[in-house]
């Protein structure tokens, strides 16, 4: 009996030091966020990366042991509602262009790799932006669908009620053709004023990137969330040493 009574006492302590051990881990929770564009060979243009370059770096990823998170999962760990692996990394692509479809999704099948895709629906269907079927298959494969702005626009140079249609419509248009929730928002060109938080909010957003540069901490407001630019343009030491120094 003694025994037992021991065990039912030193319980309680066993589990608070298990909780304050899981506050610590995610103070220190930095996850690099990555932020790609478009995937095509367009020397002195920084946003671009080639496709040999491209792959070298998922290639890099697979050998050094990361893992791609979905955003439910990435959420997730900001939250505290699940443990992060080892080397977390979500990936991320602004404004939808064809090339993705070309490119990164053969790479990413190859390793099984998870990756968010931010789209402008009022650019899809040019050939140069993806189509609503090439963005479907993305989904299909595994990539989350978010929105970035009917027509990628300076938000702040925009009314408030133009803003809302800007956010609102481009969600509204990818939950239709997708079925899925795309309350996650990307600003274009990473601008916003206090109009455009209010209107995230009042729409019952989570979350919202932008291109302030650093690792995603659970501090940062929910809205302004930050990455790492990948410039393509930058050796493959250049690109390390920011995904694990951030
Ligand atoms: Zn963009």
């Amino acid at each position: 009996m003694p025994l037992l009574l021991l065990c039912s006492i030193s319980l309680p302590t066993d589990y608070t030091d298990v909780e304050a051990a899981a506050t610590d881990e995610r103070k220190k929770l930095r996850i690099p966020v990555l932020n790609y564009h478009s995937i095509t060979v367009d020397p002195g243009n920084i946003a671009t990366i080639t496709p040999e370059k491209f792959e070298a770096q998922m290639d890099a990823l697979a050998e050094e042991g990361y893992t791609t998170l979905t955003l439910q999962q990435f959420f997730n760990i900001l939250e505290g509602k699940e443990p992060s692996p080892d080397k977390p990394v979500l990936l991320t692509f602004d404004d939808g262009y064809a090339d993705n479809y070309q490119y990164a999704l053969p790479v990413l099948q190859k390793h099984q790799f998870h990756a968010t895709l931010f789209v402008s629906p009022g650019m899809v269907d040019d050939g140069y932006y993806l189509s609503w079927e090439q963005i479907k298959e993305m989904h299909e494969a595994g990539w989350d669908i978010q929105p970035h702005g009917m027509t990628h626009p300076h938000l702040p140079k925009l009314s408030a009620e133009e803003q809302a249609y800007e956010i609102v419509e481009a969600r509204r248009l990818i939950e239709r053709h997708l079925g899925t929730k795309a309350d996650v928002y990307c600003y274009p060109y990473g601008e916003y004023n206090q109009s455009t938080l209010t209107i995230l909010k009042e729409y019952g957003f989570r979350y919202a990137f932008t291109i302030d540069q650093g690792k995603t901490t659970p501090d940062q407001h929910p809205y302004k969330l930050k990455r790492i630019f990948v410039n393509g343009e930058e050796s493959m030491s250049k690109w390390k040493s920011k995904l694990e120094k951030g």
